[in-house]
């Protein structure tokens, strides 16, 4: 005889009771006469219905702080910087990451060298490398101003295919374009 309670923490697989005692209501599942939590969660148990459910815990997201390390997609290249949308977090793959999943990096943190012209280093629809300059509620600043920093994956801007590292250029497969990029040291070599 399984006693859990309104309440009552669990973990998934957890036996909570047997369809006897009650009914599957959300976030448990039935197997073989029992009733189990499908996952992490707070136990909700409904007298007069008879129904048992799992309320989720919802995953804390992790914080982005100074210093980290982001996976991101460039949305859209301007002439003073750049918008990126903000996909994994460097060892924390498993969290999500905090609204707002957007952040910008400005031209004078885009390279250890000046930049005149930044479309002639990022382009839309690459993924980047980028470390945390800053992060505040609504803004996430952005740097890229080191050899392990920079486009880990290019785009073609006229086909969209990934482009091959050719000396310091980038050449498409597809098309033939040649194109500069501010790519890591190790551009395209899977490594997040
Ligand atoms: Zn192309």
């Amino acid at each position: 005889m399984v006693e859990v309670k309104t309440g009552d923490f669990v973990l998934p697989g957890d036996n909570l009771a047997t369809v006897e005692e009650f009914f599957p209501g959300e976030g448990v599942y039935e197997e073989g006469g029992g009733i189990y939590s499908s996952s992490v969660g707070m136990v909700l148990i409904d007298v007069r219905t008879k129904r048992i459910s799992v309320f989720p815990k919802p995953k804390t997201p992790a914080v982005l702080k100074q210093g980290d390390v982001i996976i991101g997609r460039v949305e859209d290249v301007r002439e003073q910087s750049l918008n990126v949308s903000l996909g994994v977090l460097r060892g924390r793959e498993d969290r999500e990451l905090p609204a707002p999943k957007v952040g910008t990096l400005h031209v004078s943190r885009a390279h250890t060298a000046y930049v005149r012209e930044l479309d002639r280093l990022f382009r839309p629809g690459d993924i980047i490398r980028a470390k945390v300059f800053g992060a505040q509620k609504e803004q996430v600043q952005l740097s890229t101003a080191s050899k392990e920093l920079g486009v880990l994956v290019a785009l073609c801007s006229r086909c969209r295919s990934v482009l091959d590292k050719e000396g310091s250029k980038l050449r498409c497969p597809n098309c033939g374009s040649l194109e500069t990029r501010k790519t890591t040291d190790d551009y395209r070599q899977g490594v997040l």
